[in-house]
């Protein structure tokens, strides 16, 4: 199954990651800050639209954060990356 990786920054400077399957669903969610990796849920908003909005709740400062993607500009995911704790 063909995934896509997706990044964003936090208000809090946290890196925000997802996986993405071909729908552009959430498979996981994460969060780093300062080296360390936490879970972060994470869920998409409009996912049937080319432009559509991942929200992750911040497992650091607990803001809910939402930002917009283009279905055309996502990255496909390498082969065997199962680990969603480091998408
Ligand atoms: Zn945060």
């Amino acid at each position: 199954m063909r995934r896509f990786t997706i990044s964003s920054r936090c208000e809090c400077q946290a890196r925000l990651g997802a996986f993405l399957d071909e729908k552009r669903l959430v498979m996981g969610g994460a969060a780093t800050r300062h080296g360390v990796t936490e879970r972060a849920p994470a869920h998409s908003i409009g996912a049937a639209s080319e432009r559509f909005e991942v929200g992750w709740l911040c497992p650091f400062c607990g803001r809910n954060t939402v930002r917009s993607f283009d279905a055309g500009s996502l990255v496909a995911a390498p082969e065997g990356a199962d680990d969603v704790r480091t998408p």
